[in-house]
Parts: structure tokens; C-alpha cells; sequence
């Protein structure tokens, strides 16, 4: 990982020679929007990585923040997605044009299709896939997303996405420990085939709700580690991500506990805890589970 110039955090490269801050902010509408937590987490926490989606219903919120934050867009990583009733090659390029418009930029730095399943009638979910994919591949021609990747991707739509299309994703977000796509990924769900499937297709593994969704704060195990090393279990979790390598995007409306989150470049954790850590998975999802999508 190298440490970007003007980014407060660690980076992980893209394939695409592009740098994803390690550390960014969930902006779910699980829990609400704080516009002035936001502007609190870029100018008094050195956010610089902030993941949103149409579906959260804030982009215009978060526009108005990031401008009234003073930084400059260049300084920013800004992830946005996709929601598959935008899905389709003309929909998906209005709705990116849309969202950008929305939040007043004239670019993401990543654009992810937000779920592996169509809600349009007509085609099955392999094909609009594809349909909407190269929708993406021709957005990120045009720069108006400088990354594109998917997100509760598995490892056979990721591979039929392959066959039919040109550019592999460079990110994958998930609910897991996959190390290339946006999952889940905490402690208690750590989809370890699909982190090691992207590695091997140079995908980035990144993984949101990183605290699940809270459920982890109590656990006896993770508060014993958090006890040893003075920290409180939501950096444990964090930190745990960002030694595995994988992207993490924790959310709060609330300053105090984003200071705290930001806390987590100051310390390592021994291997023998990463071990018990990764030893906590029960299969446990605190979001939707895209197992059983066609
Ligand atoms: P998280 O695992 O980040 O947990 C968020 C919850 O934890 C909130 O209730 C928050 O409450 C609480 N919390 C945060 N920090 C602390 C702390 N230090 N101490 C105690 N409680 C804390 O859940 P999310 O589901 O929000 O995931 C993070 C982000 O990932 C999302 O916001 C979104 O951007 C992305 N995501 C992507 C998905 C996808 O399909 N691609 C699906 C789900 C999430 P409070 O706000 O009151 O502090």
C-alpha cells in the first residue's frame, strides 16, 4: 500500500493504476444523514473517501457538503451506484449523468453496479448484466467514472460478466472479507473464496458494513482484543479490515464516532488476534445475501 500525497490514509491500487483511500464513509439511509457530520468527517477528520449510492437518497445533501467542506474535488474520492431500475445500456449512462448532476460533479472516481439482479421485465439477469456493464465500460471511456466495479457480485456473475463483456471490474463491494468487490465484510461474515477469486482477477475487495450494522460491538471476544489494545471494538473491526487489505466504509451520523473510526493507523494488530478475529464467521449477513440471484 502506498500512502497517497494529499489522502489521509493508505491506498490500494486498482488495476487501473488508480489509488482507493483504504478508509472512507458509509453514507446509507439505514440511520439517517447528518450534512454537518459530513462536512465535520472532510475538514476536522481528513476523510477523503466518501461511498454513497442513488438508492441512499443523498446525493444532493452530499454535494452541498463536499462544497461547503472547501475541498477540492480533485482531493476526493466519490463512489456512487447504480440501482437496477436504472438498469439497461440507456438508463444506466442517464442515471450516472443524473446522480453527477444531483451531486453537482462532473465525474466519479468509482461507479459500482449496485446489486447482480434485474428488476426489468424481458431479459434474463445475465443478459441486462452485460447490457448494463458496457453501458459502464463507455461511461468510463468517457471519464465520467474513472473506476467501475459491481457490488453483492458473486463469483459466477463476476465470471460470466467475463465471457461477455471487456473490462473486468476493478472493484467488487461486498458484505464479506473479499478482498476486490464491495460486500459485507466483518468478523461474522467473511466470504473468503470470493475475497481470493478477485485477487486472482485483480479485482479490489471492498467491504461495507464493516460494524455490522453495530451487531459486533458487544461481542466478548472482539471487546477482550479492543481491552488489550485500549481501543474500542468498532476500531478493532476497522483495523481488522484494513490489515486484511480490504476497503472498508464504515457509517455514523455522528462526530464523535467518526473521530473515533478515524483512529485506526496508529496500531497494529498481532496475527494471533487477526487470526481469532477471522475466526468469529458464522455465515451471519446484516444486509441483503446475494446468494440465491441468477
Ligand atoms: P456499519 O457496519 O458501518 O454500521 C453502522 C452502524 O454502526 C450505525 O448504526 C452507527 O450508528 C453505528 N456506529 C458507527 N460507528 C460506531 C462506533 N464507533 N461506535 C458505536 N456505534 C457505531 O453499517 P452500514 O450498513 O452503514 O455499512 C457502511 C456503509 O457501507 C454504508 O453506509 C454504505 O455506504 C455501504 N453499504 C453498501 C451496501 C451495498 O449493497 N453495496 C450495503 C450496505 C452498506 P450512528 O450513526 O448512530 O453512529
Amino acid at each position: 500500500m502506498l500512502l497517497a500525497p494529499k489522502l489521509s490514509c493508505p491506498t490500494v491500487p486498482l488495476s487501473n493504476g488508480l489509488q482507493i483511500p483504504i478508509f472512507g464513509l458509509g453514507t446509507s439511509h439505514d440511520g439517517g444523514y447528518s450534512h454537518d457530520t459530513i462536512v465535520y468527517a472532510l475538514t476536522e477528520c481528513g476523510v477523503r473517501h466518501i461511498d454513497t449510492a442513488k438508492r441512499y437518497g443523498c446525493e444532493e445533501n452530499l454535494g452541498n457538503a463536499i462544497r461547503e467542506s472547501g475541498i477540492p474535488r480533485r482531493d476526493l474520492w466519490v463512489t456512487n451506484k447504480l440501482w437496477p431500475g436504472d438498469y439497461g445500456y440507456k438508463a444506466a449512462k442517464k442515471a450516472c449523468l443524473d446522480s453527477c448532476s444531483q451531486m453537482g460533479v462532473t465525474y466519479f472516481d468509482l461507479y459500482l453496479m449496485h446489486w447482480p439482479e434485474s428488476t426489468q421485465p424481458g431479459c434474463s439477469n445475465r443478459e441486462m448484466r452485460a447490457e448494463t456493464w458496457r453501458a459502464l465500460e463507455e461511461l468510463h471511456k468517457e471519464r465520467l467514472c474513472s473506476a467501475i466495479g459491481v457490488s453483492n457480485f458473486l463469483v459466477r456473475h463476476l465470471e460470466e460478466l467475463k465471457e461477455d463483456c471487456s473490462v473486468v471490474p476493478h472493484v467488487n463491494q461486498v458484505f464479506t472479507n473479499d478482498m476486490t468487490h464491495q460486500v459485507e465484510y466483518h468478523p461474522f461474515q467473511q466470504p473468503n473464496q470470493l475475497v481470493e477469486y478477485c485477487r486472482q482477477e485483480g479485482i479490489v475487495f471492498e467491504g461495507y458494513s464493516p460494524l455490522a450494522k453495530g451487531q459486533v460491538l458487544n461481542n466478548p471476544t472482539i471487546l477482550r482484543i479492543a481491552q488489550k489494545y485500549r481501543r474500542t471494538s468498532a476500531q478493532i473491526c476497522i483495523r481488522w479490515s484494513i490489515q486484511n487489505g480490504v476497503v472498508t466504509i464504515p457509517k455514523s451520523i455522528k462526530k464523535e464516532r467518526i473521530q473515533e473510526n478515524c483512529q485506526v493507523f496508529g496500531f497494529h494488530l498481532e496475527e494471533s488476534d487477526m487470526a481469532t478475529l477471522a475466526s468469529l464467521d458464522d455465515g451471519r449477513h446484516v444486509t441483503w445475501d446475494p446468494t440465491n440471484v441468477e
